[in-house]
């Protein structure tokens, strides 16, 4: 039987559902995945960060440079902003959420991420979303919202940022901008701040 399922049966049947175990064990196997062209370029495979057992996930688009090199999720200058954002809201970055990214893999130069490379690694997301079990997501940027609304890429911010919106895998989502944009664009920065702030306050009116 192949590692998902089999871990996924440890999921559903085990009594101790030791999700933290359960997620090591899944990316230590997949550190060598080589399902799309990404693998021969990347230092690292990025799987994910934080609490496992969080109400709050937030899924990106991709490592960056750092991340790649550092293994972790929002290392860099856009998780530095996306940090401090948690902090002034009073959230714990380590303690309190769980981040990861649509790709597992740094796409090179940061390019967008193509549709065939978002097909070969939504599995690895999926398993990570049904172990943790969030009671919602935030979705920074297009990528991420338009993958997990399952909508076109190019009105997914438009329509929905700041709005909860039922997504695939019957998970609740907000969409919001990416910090890196914030970072070009500062004045996006208070939407950011809102929108994370509505979605920590949803985890403890649905818990
Ligand atoms: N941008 C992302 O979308 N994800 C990261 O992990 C870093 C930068």
């Amino acid at each position: 039987m192949d590692l998902y399922l089999e871990l996924l049966d440890e999921v559903i049947l085990d009594g101790s559902r030791d999700k933290e175990k359960i997620l090591n064990v899944y990316s230590s196997f997949y550190r060598t995945c080589n399902k799309c062209r990404l693998a021969s370029s990347r230092t690292n495979f990025v799987f994910g960060w934080g609490n496992p057992y969080a109400k709050l996930v937030f899924v990106g688009e991709a490592p960056g440079r750092e991340e790649d090199i550092r293994g972790k999720p929002f290392v860099g200058k856009a998780g530095q902003l996306l940090s401090e954002i948690l902090r002034e809201i009073g959230i714990d970055r380590e303690r309190d959420v769980y981040i990861a990214n649509i790709l597992k893999c740094r796409p090179p130069g940061n390019r967008d991420p193509r549709n065939d490379e978002i097909r070969a690694c939504f599995p690895h997301l999926k398993f990570q979303l049904e172990v943790i079990s969030p009671s919602i997501i935030v979705a920074l940027g297009r990528f991420s919202a338009s993958v997990l609304l399952s909508k076109p890429v190019e009105r997914v911010l438009s329509m929905y940022r700041g709005k909860v919106v039922r997504g695939i895998l019957d998970v609740n989502v907000l969409p919001t901008y990416h910090p890196a944009a914030a970072l070009r664009n500062p004045g996006l920065r208070g939407f950011i701040k809102q929108d994370i702030k509505k979605a920590w306050e949803y985890t403890f009116k649905s818990s």
